[in-house]
């Protein structure tokens, strides 16, 4: 968990390889719909376009949809989900279901310095999601996506009055979750500062597979 821009889905992508399983990206999985171009699609890009949070009855319908795979079965990892108090709720009922408990919550800082450059120099592939930085994680062929050989766009949320109200959103809803999930001795604070390559090495000594 951790503000937009702080890095958390770079992270979340890192310890689901650490791990060897799924993870569940909330964001992507919304995007994915918008591109699809359904009517569920327009009524979510409305919101997202605005830096609102998608309504809860959208959201929970798609993770649960997604946790109800045979994959997770080895464990998950969710990113940007909760996010708020109804969707925690929901996912307690989800874990209860899934027999499963929150091994960690790992929630990510970094300052607003630090947030603003990289959301203004993220573009993601409009195909595959993949996450490029045009300084510090740079495709191969510019503005194509080294994965899948997408166009590589800029977010339309990640526009500089949208990304506030995402911050605002994240103060209000998402953070006075965190305690939700945390018992003692499994949250685990990293930098949202660290280079691309120190992340791994630092993941691991945070964190190790658990009974
Ligand atoms: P992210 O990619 O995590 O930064 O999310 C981008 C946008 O997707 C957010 O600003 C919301 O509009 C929407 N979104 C992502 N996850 C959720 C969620 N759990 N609940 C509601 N909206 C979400």
């Amino acid at each position: 968990m951790g503000p937009p821009g702080s890095g958390k889905g770079t992270r979340a992508r890192i310890i689901g390889k650490m791990f060897d399983v799924p993870v569940i990206t909330a964001g992507d999985m919304l995007r994915d719909a918008v591109s699809k171009g359904t009517e569920l699609g327009l009524v979510i890009k409305r919101y997202m376009n605005l830096g609102e949070l998608v309504p809860d009855d959208i959201v929970i319908a798609t993770v649960e949809e997604r946790l109800s795979m045979p994959d997770v079965e080895k464990g998950f990892v969710l990113d940007g989900f909760p996010r708020n108090i109804n969707q925690a709720i929901a996912l307690d009922r989800t874990l209860k279901r899934l027999d499963a408990k929150v091994d960690y919550v790992v929630t990510v800082a970094a300052r607003p310095e630090t947030i603003a450059a990289r959301v203004s120099f993220r573009r993601i592939c409009s195909k595959c999601g993949a996450v490029y930085h045009l300084k510090d994680i740079v495709p191969k062929v510019e503005g194509i996506c080294d994965e899948c050989g997408g166009t590589l766009i800029q977010r339309e949320d990640d526009k500089e009055e949208i990304i506030r109200r995402r911050f605002e959103v994240y103060e209000m809803q998402t953070f006075p979750i965190i305690e939700r999930y945390s018992t003692v001795g499994n949250l685990r604070e990293i930098s949202g500062e660290l280079e691309i390559e120190e992340i791994p090495s630092v993941l691991e000594k945070l964190l190790s597979p658990r009974d």
